[in-house]
């Protein structure tokens, strides 16, 4: 993708970040501020900290520019010449960055234009769901190289499903032709809110099987030295689609995952919200019947227990019970399954599919209602119902939010598909290590090489 086009969409679709420039597309670049830009006002003690913030703050505006000439660094950095010079040094030496064609020239010599290699090193995102693993190798620019996935019973066998990730990493490098140097990090991500995201360990109150598992395991087997970072599934689908998809520029969105269960991803000011202990978004355990349905959870009239897939695939198997092409076979309908049979004009699984959206509505009005969020983006297998289920899920959201909430345009079904969670994962490689810590570290020596030689 150009960087013209890049920056269209940047601007046409950051209209939250950017409110300031959508019309503005010949004169962006003294009016964007970046948010670690903010980072520079604030006190910072030594002189280690100072380089590591303007490494990270360098790199961050050529990945999020793609190309750049070193006045414009310095115009909008507001770093001097020779500071942005040695920078951009240490980056060219790393491989993150590399010199592209002549830029446009404001009177004198014409400058050479700075270009992100997104290609640098590759990113890999495990998805490790409740009934499946799926396992990508993406690129710093979001592009999908290589896939894996299975459907797994995770829930109930963690030694076969860390077997199978562990086995999966090494076939998919393999055939991407990749060694571990060429990554830069897996994020593995969870179907259980995360108790603690360094280690990765998790709520196992869905999962007693996988109680004192650890997960890392699977992955050092195969790379001693890779950084891994963890997430929570809806979690990763929020920040995917916040930076690749439909939520990019919305500084707060909510992504609900109409999986096993029905999870949700809140982005608040632009970083994940976790609550105090870290399970904030359990929206599938609101209440919406007061004596309801019973529920996994154990209590009754959860949202889950009317639009999870146990639910709509208990329904389905009702409705399909005397159709002729599920005879015999109906402990395979999933629910693709349903949604195709209601495509197909079966009535009862088409009443299955709005009455599920219906009580969405229910829930996705309470979310409304509490965060109002800028986009709510749905993802899962559920979502692949597309309009069947968006019409009574805004006509259920309308009556009950309050009027100056109400609004049915900011409900989308998301961009990424079942590849949303592992890029999610894959993605907080970046948001990771390109940090100010993480980057200083690796790219130390270079740094201390350029100041040797500078
Ligand atoms: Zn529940």
């Amino acid at each position: 993708m150009s960087f013209i086009k890049d920056l269209k969409k940047l601007l046409i679709k950051q209209p939250e970040k950017y409110p300031h420039n959508r019309n503005l597309m010949n004169d962006i670049s003294p009016l964007i501020e970046y948010p670690y830009m903010s980072m520079m006002k604030s006190e910072i003690s030594s002189t280690s900290a100072v380089r590591a913030h303007n490494l990270s703050l360098t790199l961050n505006l050529i990945r999020d520019r793609g190309s750049i000439t070193r006045a414009e660094i310095i115009n909008l950095t507001r770093l001097s010449a020779p500071t942005v010079s040695s920078l951009v040094n240490i980056l060219i030496s790393s491989g993150f960055v590399r010199e592209g064609g002549i830029g446009m020239s404001s009177g004198g010599r014409k400058p050479v234009v700075l270009e992100f290699n997104y290609e640098a090193r590759m990113i890999m995102g495990v998805d490790m769901g409740a009934t499946h693993i799926t396992i990508i190798i993406m690129n710093l620019k979001g592009e999908v190289k290589k896939r894996f996935s299975c459907h797994m019973d995770v829930l109930s066998k963690p030694a076969e499903s860390l077997q199978v990730i562990h086995d999966a990493i090494i076939k998919i490098m393999d055939e991407a032709g990749l060694v571990e140097s060429d990554l830069l990090g897996i994020g593995f991500t969870l179907p259980a809110p995360l108790e603690d995201e360094k280690t990765g360990s998790f709520v196992t109150h869905y999962m007693p099987a996988w109680k004192d598992v650890r997960c890392i395991g699977a992955i050092r087997d195969v790379y001693k030295d890779v950084p891994v970072y963890f997430e929570n599934d809806a979690n990763a689908a929020a920040i995917a689609e916040q930076w690749w998809g439909c939520g990019l520029g919305y500084e707060n969105l909510v992504y609900i995952k109409l999986g096993t269960g029905v999870g949700s991803g809140l982005i608040i000011n632009g970083v994940v919200y976790r609550g105090f202990s870290g399970t904030a978004g359990e929206i599938g355990h609101t209440t919406i019947e007061a004596d309801g349905r019973s529920c996994r959870c154990g209590n009754r009239g959860c949202l889950e227990s009317y639009i999870g897939i146990q639910g709509i695939l208990s329904d389905g198997r009702r409705a399909l019970a005397n159709d002729p092409n599920w005879a015999g076979r109906l402990d395979e309908l999933d629910v693709k399954g349903v949604v195709k049979a209601a495509r197909e004009g079966n009535r009862e699984c088409e009443k299955i599919i709005t009455t599920a959206g219906w009580y969405l509505g229910i829930g996705l009005a309470n979310i409304i209602n509490l965060v109002n969020p800028g986009l709510l983006i749905l993802g899962g297998d559920l979502a692949d119902a597309g309009q069947m289920l968006l019409d009574p899920a805004r006509q259920s959201l309308m009556e009950r939010t309050v009027g100056f909430n109400t609004r049915t345009d900011n409900l989308v079904i998301g961009e990424l598909g079942s590849n949303a969670v592992a890029i999610g994962a894959a993605t907080l490689v970046i948001t990771n290590a390109f940090n100010e810590t993480s980057i200083y570290n690796s790219l130390r020596d270079m740094e201390q090489n350029a100041v040797i030689n500078g």
